[in-house]
């Protein structure tokens, strides 16, 4: 890489939640390439250690993204060692599925938690330090599933809903400063979620693993799962200089599927 693209978010501090695996580690390999202090959080110390075991500047912080208490005690920990947070790329969340008959409050609620109410803890810890350096990036990893429905998935698609509406609300109210705010919308990527989603419909409908996947992959015009290192490469444009009146977007990873 060239030099000059190598470190141009040198004394960056980025901040990736769920950055353990799948997408998020993907986009700390992207960040770390471009010279950025990186803290990883998530929920498992271990897990996060060996991922991050590669990368120049890094640190690995234990938090449950779903409480609001752990995320405070994380950002401040995080910001002690590396700086003010100057990026912070919310990637942590979880999919079930379910009919909609069968949707209990529990998972309704582990949905909201995990990919709306945390995203706006992260959001609520990181502004203050981008607010002062009149610099920021928020980049919120939400998925196709905030942008249309789909069967089976009506507390994941509602809280990736409302992950983008808080997305556009808050680029709206951050316009006028030098903090950006845009939502990732990726189709089918080939991380463990989705790894676990295909087991889960082959478990409830004795499916071919093969025949799951190719069910999976028409929703996509060019027909095949997204790589983590594509969603990896739409942050770090958002990152990089060139992209400063992107903001309320919600720009889909999905291979041409319409929304
Ligand atoms: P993944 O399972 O590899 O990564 C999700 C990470 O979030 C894991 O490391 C997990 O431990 C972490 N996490 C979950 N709950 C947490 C909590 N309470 N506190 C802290 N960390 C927590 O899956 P992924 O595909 O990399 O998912 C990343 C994001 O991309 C998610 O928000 C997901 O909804 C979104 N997404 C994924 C796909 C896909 O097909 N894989 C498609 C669209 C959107």
């Amino acid at each position: 890489m060239h030099d000059q693209v190598k470190d141009s978010l040198a004394g960056k501090h980025a901040i990736i939640t769920g950055g353990g695996s799948g997408i998020g580690a993907s986009i700390a390999d992207k960040l770390d390439e471009l010279g950025a202090h990186i803290s990883l959080m998530g929920r498992t110390e271990k897990t996060l250690r060996q991922k991050s075991s590669h990368l120049s500047n890094t640190q690995t912080i234990p938090a449950d993204v779903t409480d609001d208490r752990s995320v405070r005690q994380a950002f401040a920990r995080a910001q002690e060692n590396f700086g003010p947070v100057s990026i912070l790329i919310n990637s942590a969340g979880l999919a079930a599925s379910a009919p909609f008959a069968r949707t209990d409050n529990r998972l309704w609620s582990s949905m909201l938690n995990v990919n709306l109410n945390a995203v706006f803890y992260c959001c609520r810890e990181a502004l203050p330090a981008m607010q002062e350096s009149n610099w920021g990036r928020i980049i919120n990893i939400v998925s196709v599933a905030g942008l249309k429905g789909y069967a089976y998935v009506a507390a994941y698609c509602a809280s990736k809903h409302g992950a983008i509406g808080l997305t556009r609300s808050l680029a709206i109210e951050t316009a006028k400063t030098g903090i950006t705010v845009n939502a990732i919308c990726p189709g089918y990527t080939d991380t463990e979620m989705l790894h676990g989603a295909i087991d889960h419909i082959i478990d409830k409908t004795g499916m071919e693993r093969g025949q799951v996947q190719d069910q999976l992959k028409t929703n996509n015009p060019q027909k095949r799962f997204i790589r983590p290192a594509e969603v990896a490469a739409a942050v770090a444009w958002l990152c990089l200089p060139g992209s400063e009146s992107v903001t309320a977007q919600a720009l889909p990873i999905a291979g041409g599927e319409i929304m």
